[in-house]
């Protein structure tokens, strides 16, 4: 048995090519510590971590300012409904959990393009009628936002979040997700936010061309970018405090430890005007 993989009772049995191919969502999920993830996904997970020992903790990091960002949210801006786009695995704190703690009420729609999050997402996220998890793809925003789930616990009348968490680097330039990005934030009334967090180059560009490079050898291959290639991503929105940061300086609710200045991702949320 590997992982809960190959449990028939997980309504999901990896294809061969799944199987042969590393998967960033399960190999997320052996970065974090998690459970589900198989040879393929370690052997390409345990290069990354040779070529930077940190890289753990900067998982890591990217998921404690997901934590920050939703409470945030659900506590200071009373928004009650969240549109998690690349959710990965589930794990601890999941955006539902963290959201519900602070508004009971607080609607979810998860959504991943890789088959093992349903399986598992089924029968750890969705198990409320606030939450649910789709399988879509963050590259075709129509059919996305077209999604009878999404259209029935998202309403688009009222502020939304859409987290788009250490999922952009798998949008590589050519597939346009500026453009992606525009429709996206149309789609989005006055008073929503958006939160993104991407792997950057600017702080330590030998190793994270080197994790590219590891990256392109998986199903979806990871392009870093500038500070300001992600700002542009916000487009006219406001950034909230402090703007675009460092995951470990964004809204840090203890000081960052040793080390925090070596983590590579940025993270920030804007407001829609
Ligand atoms: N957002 C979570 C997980 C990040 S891991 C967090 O920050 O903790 C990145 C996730 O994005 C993976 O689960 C992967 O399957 C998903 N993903 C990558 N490309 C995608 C795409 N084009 N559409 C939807 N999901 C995608």
């Amino acid at each position: 048995r590997l992982g809960g993989l190959h449990d028939p009772a997980d309504g999901w049995t990896p294809t061969q090519l799944e199987m042969e191919t590393p998967s960033v969502a399960r190999m997320y999920d052996y970065l974090l510590g998690g459970k589900d993830h198989l040879s393929v996904d370690r052997e390409r997970a345990d290069e990354a971590v040779t070529a930077d020992p940190l890289f753990p903790r900067v998982v890591r990091e990217n998921r404690a300012f997901l934590a920050r960002v939703v409470r945030f949210l659900a506590e200071e801006h009373g928004i009650d409904q969240f549109l998690d786009i690349g959710t990965g695995l589930p794990t601890q704190d999941n955006v539902h959990q963290i959201a519900q703690r602070y508004n009971p009420h607080a609607q979810v729609v998860y959504v991943d393009n890789d088959p093992v999050v349903l399986s598992h997402g089924r029968a750890l996220l969705a198990n409320n009628d606030k939450t649910t998890v789709i399988t879509a793809d963050l590259r075709e925003p129509e059919s996305l936002l077209d999604h009878p789930d999404v259209k029935r616990l998202i309403d688009f009348e009222r502020p939304v979040a859409l987290l788009l968490l250490a999922i952009l680097h798998f949008v590589p330039d050519h597939q346009d997700p500026h453009g992606i990005l525009d429709r996206l934030r149309d789609a989005l009334p006055s008073g929503s936010f958006l939160a993104v967090s991407h792997g950057c180059p600017d702080l330590r560009p030998d190793v994270v061309h080197r994790l590219e490079e590891i990256y392109s050898r998986t199903a979806s291959p990871a392009k870093a970018r500038t500070r300001d290639e992600v700002q542009r991503f916000f487009g006219d929105f406001e950034m909230v405090e402090p703007g675009l940061e460092w995951v470990p300086w964004w809204r840090p609710e203890t000081e960052p430890g040793e080390d925090a200045d070596l983590v590579w991702f940025l993270g920030g949320v804007g407001r829609k005007p």
